[in-house]
């Protein structure tokens, strides 16, 4: 897998596990992802973000 790289610096980013999630008014733990060196961008890793937020919407789902 090809490293990521911010699109507006054009540089490798870091990769990072204390990135914080928004969602709605949930405080959520931090998620794993990549952070750019340079402006701070943040990617989160898209497979775990969905994973995180589904768990999250059957939880509030299920009551
Ligand atoms: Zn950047």
């Amino acid at each position: 897998m090809a490293n990521w790289m911010c699109s507006k610096c054009e540089v490798e980013v870091d990769k990072v596990d204390d990135i914080k999630i928004i969602y709605k008014d949930l405080d959520l733990p931090p998620a794993s992802g990549y952070r750019c060196p340079q402006c701070s961008v943040e990617y989160i890793d898209g497979e775990y973000a969905a994973n995180d937020l589904a768990s999250v919407e059957e939880m509030l789902e299920g009551k």
